[in-house]
């Protein structure tokens, strides 16, 4: 398989996969108690690539039950961190194995270039998993600056049943950032992935189970949110939910916490990023080039993209066409062709958001320098170009709502105060950037923003040892770094009388 060099090997490749569609619960494939299955469309060209179980409340409760059983048991959860340590790395080292099958999967699901499912989708999983399963036995406790006579030990303990509830945009990439921290901490996982790229999820429980992590610890319960989602968000015995997704679900899953057991909710959700360039950027280029990636990367489809780019109004000419020309190179192509940058929008609903909202920004008043259409029309894939709007104001709903797809607003300002108002006027507070070559400036912008995270001279970067996550209605917690662990522990205040 490591002769996978043209769209046609990879062709080829697709047709001898054998996808399965089922749940994994118990430490078994199996199908939803109903026998309710739903169809899972390539976006590609339109392809059925399985029948996949639709899980709802009878599943719900069969996964917590085995994940609760097996959590009281201890064989995971009392492990000694050095023990999970090793069976999470065995984990990160299947997926690197078997990760040429796992980019195909998410490709053939979601539509994003098969290039991007290797390099970012597959390799930074396998380092998620990795990184957390490493860092799990070097985490101390605490003792508390005590009297003589006693002594006050800080722990942290595994939760218990945890709930990880994830979107299709790096569908395995933001399920392992969760599955990371959450397994090796100790605790029994129940995933769900959306009903729109649930393939990968399905194939990482198997290798998980390779691993040796033990029935019960990792359940999969493919389906859509209104049914098995909402049974887990409801659900009495399940400890903490994890999310990523939407604002409006991450909403909606804080309130059902409420109604319910008051289970811990985390939530990373949507954003509406400013990319802020001023006139003394060291390098205009390379900030045309990033601002073109941090649109155009994924589709657009990407929680952080740079969908607001704030350019200082006396380059903003100038630096559109740098923009546009930089995004020649971020054409729509066949997501099976390594070569290809930009693939299909993960389905006809999306697609059709995006499209609408290309008309909104029209009618508003914006205007399109680039792009604006649907392309590759004949492939039977949902494909659009990535599309440029100038003459943007902070007001109109292309910038003030998320779109999820390559749409980028450019909006001028004059002043530092300026930008940083238009970058802070939103509900969201996700990422920002900030391009100058001036020390203090840079410093000024990014103390000022109200983002969870800021790049200086750069966009989207990041590593698992960094956190990442928002402020605002961009959610609350972190995803990755040590910090991400203390959404899987409970705290534990011991006071001890000598
Ligand atoms: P979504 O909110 O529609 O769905 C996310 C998940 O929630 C899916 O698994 C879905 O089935 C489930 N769900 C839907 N309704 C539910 C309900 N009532 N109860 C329980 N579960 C329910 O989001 P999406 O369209 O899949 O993903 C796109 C969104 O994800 C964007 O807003 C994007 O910004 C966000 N995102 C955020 C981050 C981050 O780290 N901040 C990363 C990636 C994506
Ligand atoms: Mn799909």
């Amino acid at each position: 398989m490591n002769s996978l060099v043209s769209r046609s090997d990879w062709e080829s490749y697709a047709k001898k996969l054998n996808i399965r569609g089922q749940a994994f619960i118990d430490g078994e494939y199996i199908n939803a108690a109903s026998n309710n299955t739903f169809a899972c469309i390539s976006p590609i060209d339109g392809r059925l690539l399985a029948n996949v179980a639709s899980c709802d409340l009878a599943d719900a409760n069969h996964a917590v039950l085995s994940a609760r059983t097996v959590f009281n048991s201890g064989v995971w959860s009392q492990l000694a961190p050095a023990e999970r340590k090793k069976i999470i790395i065995l984990f990160a080292e299947l997926i690197k194995k078997n990760g040429n099958e796992l980019a195909l999967l998410e490709t053939l699901d979601m539509g994003k270039p098969i290039r991007y499912s290797k390099e970012v989708d597959v390799n930074s999983s396998a380092r998620a998993i990795q990184w957390s399963g490493e860092a799990v036995d070097k985490i101390y406790d605490e003792l508390a600056p005590t009297p003589h006579n006693e002594i006050g030990m800080i722990t942290r303990e595994p939760i218990g049943v945890i709930a990880a509830i994830v979107p299709w945009n790096f569908p395995m990439l933001m399920a392992c950032w969760k599955l990371g921290p959450a397994l090796a901490s100790g605790n029994s996982v129940i995933l769900k992935p959306s009903e729109k790229s649930p393939l990968s999820a399905i194939r990482l429980a198997q290798l998980a189970m390779d691993a040796g992590i033990p029935k019960g610890v990792l359940n999969v319960l493919p389906g859509f949110g209104h049914t098995v989602g909402k049974a887990l968000a409801l659900h009495m015995d399940i400890d903490t939910l994890v999310f990523t997704g939407s604002t409006r679900i991450a909403k909606q899953l804080m309130i059902d916490a409420g109604k319910s057991n008051m289970k811990r909710v985390w939530v990373e959700a949507g954003g509406k990023s400013p990319n802020i360039v001023f006139a003394d950027a060291p390098n205009l280029d390379d900030a045309a080039d990033s601002a073109a990636s941090a649109i155009a990367f994924n589709q657009g489809e990407v929680c952080t993209a740079g969908s607001r780019l704030l350019v200082e109004a006396s380059i903003k000419n100038a630096f559109i066409e740098k923009v546009v020309t930089a995004l020649k190179g971020w054409q729509p192509g066949h997501p099976l062709d390594p070569d290809t940058q930009v693939g299909a929008i993960i389905d006809q609903q999306q697609f059709d958001t995006v499209l609408e909202y290309i008309k909104k920004g029209t009618a508003s008043g914006a205007n399109i320098v680039c792009g604006g259409s649907q392309v590759m029309e004949q492939s039977g894939g949902l494909f659009i170009e990535p599309t440029v709007f100038d003459n943007v104001d902070n007001t109109m709903s292309i910038a003030r709502e998320e779109i999820f797809g390559p749409v980028l607003s450019v909006i001028t300002f004059d002043t530092i105060e300026e930008a940083i108002a238009i970058a802070n006027d939103t509900n969201y507070g996700l990422a920002s950037a900030v391009w100058t070559s001036n020390i203090s400036k840079a410093h000024k912008t990014a103390k000022a923003l109200k983002t969870g995270m800021v790049w200086i001279n750069h966009y989207n970067g990041g590593d698992m040892t960094c956190p990442f996550g928002g402020y605002k209605q961009s959610g609350n917690g972190r995803d990755k770094s040590l910090h991400a662990f203390e959404k899987y522990t409970e705290f534990k205040a011991t006071w001890i009388r000598l």
